[in-house]
């Protein structure tokens, strides 16, 4: 047997492709980060999760590797700074981060702190983001993008902005919010910066198509526009216009589509700088997407372009236009969000059993007397070849549903349809052998072997914590943290530990495809750790409570070539108890546990219950509420089998 390498759990995974070299395997097996790329340490992923459960913290755990953060920031401000030197470009660079995409307090600080050198301001989207960000941004001179519908308060807290030295534009989604600005500036006084934000015909590709074109949900169209220009031209305030913006969608597959839209942009800035409007920058929105399964085409869940041909696309593009309509180069602006922060957070589970369909954990003798169906099932098994396998299974499953007829009608006791269940699955399975290699295999044989896969069980909740898998069917890069020199000799889906059918992931990313399972190791009584990776964008901010599960755990690592694993954990943010999660739906434990204690002393009372047991079962239900909410067992066993390392598939009758 060949010996499995490094290498082929690369490949197998395709590590490379989607890790940007942040993320590696080490010759232990293990997955390794690379937070800043270049020389600096490897850190074993392995090893920090072993730390973290040291420290007494449970799994699942979000692990937030902050220096991918800062490096992701300076690497597109870089990118920037390089095109516009090398294309000549007569103007500068100035980013903003839209905190929608992922607003925790510690993730916008870094994303603030390591943009300082490039002015990187942010953006938000409503009143609670506004808020966040006036109050974040002490970046002197860098932006504060105002976007969303707006009320009063929200326009006259931007205006005041720039009372206390912020630089927050307003931007303009709908013709109303113009005359709700002018009439708010002049009561407080305030000359507005002023944003206008422009409804683009080209359409974004992909999942968020609909953000952009014509019956997009914000931006003017061309009437509304010149309506604002006139507006304000009567006003007086012209040159309060500093910024034109479009956003045509997230996860933009296809640089053809980009180009498209920062042309049409561009041109509107162009013509509107002609009319002696006063804009400084081209904001060009977000977009700049993420390539989940590094297949680099033009696929939902991959971008067919680097970052590096993004900005070329919009520094030249605008270069172009500009230079055509012989106006000044504006400062361009982009806001970009999930190509920041997608990958600086991995969720780590931990897998606590595995399901495999057809196993038995009893051994059936055959016996004289069982049912001609039986014996009808064995025949079946004992004939399936590589040349009668539609043949089989039609036979197998007639006899399975004759079977099944019978138990209803009370002709066969609970021993034999036992027996018929496992010699139907081994009949499946043993097609599902000789199926391997045949030219043509039948649409239904193609069906039962999807039933076949096995079900790793794995300790998270998918709407907590993938909910875009769920959502919009995007793909994220999943697969084991450690035992990669091993060869991965199972091949299952995942399960979350939600009571909903939809918990389960069954697509995972390929090249070329979408695979249906997950190439896995065998259960063998040690911890089992999956990491799913690139959740950093829109993922855990938008996770919902779905059956009471609520946040995740999670620590914060920093490189440090100083310490032993080259890493320390700066921060360990606790998820949700089950106290915690009731409470936000009303729930007192209090309140919880005067009821339980109602129910005990009832018992105690009637004396079905001793005191001390009465005690004892109440510390029990008071100690549950401070709990994880999360599954509490790190060995994984066999939900069908014998125990923790039975692998029985295909035993037994
Ligand atoms: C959501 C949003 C963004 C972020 O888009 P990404 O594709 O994540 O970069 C930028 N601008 C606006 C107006 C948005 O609504």
């Amino acid at each position: 047997m060949r010996v499995w390498s490094v290498e082929d759990s690369l490949k197998t995974y395709c590590v490379e492709n989607w890790g940007l070299q942040y993320f590696g395997i080490n010759s232990k097996g293990n997955m390794t980060a690379r937070p800043r790329l270049g020389q600096t340490p490897c850190i074993d992923m392995k090893e920090v999760v072993d730390d973290i459960i040291s420290r007494g913290i449970k799994l699942p755990v979000l692990i937030r590797f902050q220096d991918i953060l800062r490096h992701r920031v300076v690497s597109l401000n870089e990118s920037f700074r390089r095109v516009i030197e090398e294309a000549g470009y007569k103007n500068r660079y100035m980013g903003v981060y839209p905190i929608k995409v992922n607003q925790l307090r510690e993730v916008v600080e870094e994303i603030v702190d390591a943009g300082v050198p490039y002015q990187m301001g942010l953006e938000a989207g409503s009143k609670a983001e506004l808020f966040a960000a006036i109050a974040m941004n002490t970046t002197p001179d860098s932006l504060i993008l105002c976007n969303g519908y707006k009320d009063d308060s929200i326009i006259r807290m931007a205006l005041l902005a720039s009372k206390i030295g912020k630089r927050a534009i307003i931007i303009i989604e709908k013709l109303s919010e113009a005359y709700q600005v002018i009439r708010l500036s002049k009561e407080l006084g305030v000359r507005p910066s002023l944003g206008i934000r422009s409804k683009l015909h080209t359409r974004g590709s992909g999942k968020w198509e609909s953000s952009g074109g014509d019956s997009a949900k914000f931006g003017l169209t061309t009437p509304e526009v010149l309506q604002l220009i006139n507006l304000l031209r009567n006003e007086n305030m012209l040159d309060c216009a500093k910024l034109v913006h479009f956003h045509i969608g997230s996860q933009i597959t296809d640089i053809r589509t980009i180009k498209d839209a920062v042309k049409e942009g561009a041109r509107v800035y162009a013509k509107l700088k002609k009319m002696g409007v006063g804009l400084e920058f081209l904001d060009v929105g977000g977009g700049l997407g993420v390539d989940y399964d590094g297949s680099r085409t033009s696929s939902n869940s991959s971008v067919n372009y680097s970052v590096q041909e993004y900005v070329s696309g919009v520094v030249y593009t605008i270069q172009e236009v500009c230079a055509a309509e012989e106006v000044p180069e504006p400062a361009i602006v982009s806001e970009s969000g999930r190509a920041l922060v997608a990958h600086h957070s991995v969720l780590i589970v931990n897998v606590f059993g595995n399901i495999e369909m057809g196993s038995t954990p009893i051994q059936f003798e055959q016996t004289p007397e069982e049912n001609e169906l039986v014996t009808q099932l064995r025949e079946v098994l004992a004939n399936v070849t590589g040349k009668n396998l539609s043949e089989s299974y039609h036979d197998a499953l007639q006899h399975w549903e004759e079977s099944s007829s019978l138990f209803k009608l009370g002709f066969l006791d609970l021993e034999d349809k036992a027996k018929v269940e496992n010699l139907f699955w081994r009949v499946c399975f043993q097609i599902n052998k000789l199926m391997v290699g045949q030219k043509y295999i039948p649409e239904d044989l193609v069906e039962m072997s999807k039933h076949l896969s096995e079900q790793y069980l794995c300790n998270f909740s998918l709407f907590q914590s993938a909910p875009d898998y769920w959502a919009i069917q995007q793909l994220f890069p999943i697969m084991p943290l450690h035992r990669l020199t091993e060869e991965p000799v199972r091949s299952a889906t995942l399960v979350d530990i939600t009571c909903d059918s939809d918990g389960k992931v069954d697509r995972f990313i390929d090249l070329r495809d979408v695979r249906e399972t997950l190439p896995l190791h065998n259960i063998n009584g040690q911890p089992y750790y999956i990491g799913m990776f690139l959740m950093g964008a829109y993922q855990d901010i938008m996770g919902d409570v779905h059956n009471l599960f609520g946040k995740v755990n999670e620590v914060h690592v920093f490189e440090d070539s100083e310490e032993p694993g080259g890493y320390y954990i700066e921060e360990i943010i606790p998820g949700n108890t089950v106290g915690e999660i009731l409470g936000t739906i009303q729930y007192s434990s209090q309140e919880l546990e005067k009821a339980v204690k109602i129910a005990i002393d009832n018992q105690v009372k009637s004396g079905a219950l001793k005191p001390r047991e009465g005690v004892d079962i109440l510390n029990i239900f008071e100690k549950g509420l401070k709990e994880y909410t999360y599954i509490d067992q790190s060995i994984p066993v066999s939900m069908t089998g014998t125990g923790p390392s039975s692998q029985t598939t295909q035993q037994g009758v």
